[in-house]
């Protein structure tokens, strides 16, 4: 692993981003360096796509399983048509509708996409972000930037670039800090290799939105995460593999919001009582209710986004503040829902509580 390297912190206007500090961080991509960048949804720990080595370096520097694929981020929608063959109709369709955003498509990988990339799969995962700084420095580096999470592999992913600079000062090049990312969870995850297309992470664009332009749409179990579904092989591998993470042990409680509210009461005290520190991580609507340990709002019920926006940031607090069991309230599996429930659950390692 690249140790003790200089990383460059630079801050980063989000609406007009410097140009000599982008053409900075390009550099650095093209030497086959690592540079993290804010994205809409989050942090990406970013090289370029076709560049073998750097590659795998960002592996190692991640601590990521190779047969985990990457996405490959790009500027331009031209872009797809290097990188992928037998693009059908319907990838242009959702690209018209959703790019730049949080939707990144799962095509037939061309050859110029090294296998590593792509965790020796022959299909590629591409999106076209929808922040300034991402694309800038995109178009700089002349080539599609292959990105993961920048997150220590099984960490709760970094919404900040603090939380970046946590996992990863002194192992990568330079770090773009245009402060707090807007969505909060990574990107929907749609395979267009199979029909009907299917879901194999939910995100960003919720299965709603994407039913309207796709009539069908299949949601794959692994991606509704209600248990760790054996997988022969990873098709898509945030299936595999425990994520989202924090050090404390997670307990997700699931059912009609009263009912959730006094399952968590019973338990603070029983965890309490076991001498534990307790963190709970409630919502606007509910965080009246609890009057011992540590108990931070998300965000709000009525507005899913505002919890997608916050759920990293608040269990690596919970993390940052010691707590070693963080009791929290499940949502709705609607809109955005789907994608916090998703993360929370695989965060929890399927620790789910049904409050009935
Ligand atoms: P992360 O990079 O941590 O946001 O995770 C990227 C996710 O994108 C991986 O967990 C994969 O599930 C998914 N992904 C990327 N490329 C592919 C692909 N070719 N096939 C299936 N899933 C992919
Ligand atoms: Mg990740």
């Amino acid at each position: 692993m690249k140790e003790n390297l200089k990383t460059i912190v630079f801050k980063v206007d989000p609406e007009n981003p410097e140009e000599e500090k982008i053409s900075v961080a390009a550099e650095a991509i093209r030497r086959g360096g690592i540079v993290a960048f804010p994205t809409e949804t989050v942090y990406g720990l970013g090289v370029d796509a076709l560049n073998q080595e750097a590659v795998k370096r960002m592996y190692e520097v991640k601590g990521r399983p190779p047969d985990n694929p990457t996405i490959v981020h790009i500027a331009e929608f031209n872009d797809v048509y290097k990188l992928a063959v037998d693009v059908p109709e319907v990838a242009e369709e959702l690209m018209r509708r959703f790019w730049p955003g949080p939707l990144t498509i799962v095509l037939k990988a061309s050859k110029i996409v090294p296998r590593v990339t792509t965790g020796g799969l022959e299909t590629v995962g591409i999106r076209m972000p929808k922040h300034k700084v991402a694309l800038a420095l995109i178009r700089a580096s002349k080539t599609p930037i292959a990105a993961p999470s920048a997150n220590i592999a099984g960490k709760p992913s970094p919404t900040t670039a603090q939380h970046v600079i946590q996992d990863f000062y002194g192992s990568i090049d330079v770090i773009l800090d245009a402060g707090p990312t807007k969505i909060g969870v990574e990107s929907t995850v749609l395979d267009l290799t199979t029909k009907p297309p299917q879901i194999l992470r939910p995100g960003g664009v919720t299965y709603e939105e994407l039913k309207e332009v796709l009539g069908e749409v299949i949601v794959h179990e692994a991606a509704k995460a209600r248990e760790s579904v054996q997988l022969i092989e990873a098709r898509s591998p945030g299936m595999k593999y425990r994520h989202y993470a924090p050090k404390a042990e997670l307990i997700v409680v699931e059912g009609e919001t009263n009912r959730i509210v006094e399952e968590i009461k019973k338990l603070i005290d029983e965890y309490s009582k076991m001498g534990k520190k307790v963190g709970v991580m409630a919502t606007d609507e509910t965080i009246e209710n609890y009057k011992t340990g540590i108990v931070k709002s998300v965000g709000s019920r009525l507005d899913l986004s505002t919890i997608a926006r916050n759920l990293f940031r608040i269990l690596r607090e919970f993390d940052d503040e010691g707590v070693e069991v963080i009791l929290a309230e499940g949502v709705p599996e609607e809109g955005l829902g789907l994608a916090i429930m998703n993360r929370l659950r695989k965060a929890s390692g399927y620790k789910i509580i049904h409050a009935n």
